[in-house]
């Protein structure tokens, strides 16, 4: 059996999450890496998170599932300066991504990420973290 990594996870509980979701669609797949992630979280990094496998037969059908979950999650979020519900997830514009292309280029072993933030579509509100929700992302912080 073939299996392809579809998505990668540093977080326990978002792939678990994902996981159920797409189990109780029928679909079969496991997490892999799940208990060296849980148990040792810095080694998320060096082998390259939790990581959702499917077989390959299945491997676009769950792809264009996680996008469809991706939709539902940003058009769940309500802004709280408009009350729309069109954030979408962007690379930020501007004089950071400016700077960040200057350090980058200077200083290329010490790459600089991209910012990205959520962003209304109706009013332009930003929040680096998606308004009215737990950051399962980032719950590694708080360790
Ligand atoms: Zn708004």
């Amino acid at each position: 059996m073939d299996l392809i990594t579809v998505k990668t996870f540093d977080s326990y509980f978002l792939a678990n999450i994902i996981l159920g979701r797409l189990q109780s669609e029928g679909i079969e797949c496991y997490l892999k890496d799940e208990a060296t992630v849980t148990m040792d979280p810095i080694l998320t990094n060096a082998i390259g998170g939790i990581k959702l496998v499917v077989k390959k037969e299945n491997a676009a059908e769950v792809t264009s599932i996680l996008k469809r979950y991706d939709e539902e999650y940003l058009n769940a979020a309500t802004c709280p300066q408009c009350g729309a519900h069109q954030f979408s997830y962007i690379a930020k514009p501007g004089i950071t991504n400016f700077l960040t292309a200057i350090f980058t280029t200077l200083f290329a072993n010490y790459a600089v990420a991209t910012v990205y933030v959520y962003q209304c579509g109706q009013c332009g509100y930003e929040s680096e973290r998606l308004p009215g929700f737990g950051n399962f992302q980032n719950e590694e912080e708080d360790i």
